[in-house]
C-alpha cells in the first residue's frame, strides 16, 4: 500500500516500485504503444471490431476492453467496437455489463422492497407442441 512500496507487475511480474501506474514502466510504456496502434487501426478502418482489432493491432482483446473502460477508446465513436458483458457475454457498449444484466441486477437489488410482480405463468407455452 502507498507509494514507495515494491510490488510485482500485475503484467509482466516485473518488482517495481508502486507509483501512479498499477503497472511497472515498462508495461506503463508498453501499453502506450498499444494505445496508438490502436488507434492508428481504427483511423484505417472505423468499422473493425474489438477481435479486428485486436488481431490487426497485436493488443490483446483485455487490453482493448481496458482503453474503453478507461474511456481512453470510445466505443460510441466507432460502429462495431464493443466488449464482451461481464456477465452474459453478449457484446454490448454501455459498460462493463449489457443494459438486460444491468436491468436484471437492479431488479434483483429492489426484489425485497416492492412487491413483485407475479410470475408470468400462464399461457408461457410449457406443454406447448412444436
Ligand atoms: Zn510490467
Ligand atoms: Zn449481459
Amino acid at each position: 500500500m502507498g507509494i514507495g512500496n515494491l510490488q510485482n507487475c500485475p503484467r509482466c511480474e516485473r518488482l517495481f516500485v508502486t507509483g501512479i501506474y498499477d503497472v511497472c514502466p515498462v508495461c506503463v510504456k508498453e501499453i502506450e504503444e498499444e494505445f496508438k496502434r490502436c488507434v492508428q487501426q481504427l483511423k484505417l478502418n472505423k468499422n473493425l471490431t474489438i477481435y479486428e482489432l485486436s488481431e490487426a493491432a497485436e493488443v490483446s482483446v483485455r487490453q482493448i476492453t481496458r482503453f474503453i473502460f478507461e474511456r481512453r477508446l470510445l466505443a460510441s465513436d466507432f460502429p462495431n467496437l464493443s466488449v464482451p458483458c461481464e456477465s452474459c457475454g453478449k457484446m454490448t457498449k454501455v459498460g462493463r455489463v449489457c443494459i438486460e444484466c444491468r436491468e436484471g441486477l437492479q431488479k434483483s437489488l429492489n426484489h425485497n422492497e416492492n412487491q413483485i410482480n407475479p410470475p408470468n405463468d400462464k399461457g408461457f407455452g410449457y406443454h406447448s407442441k412444436k
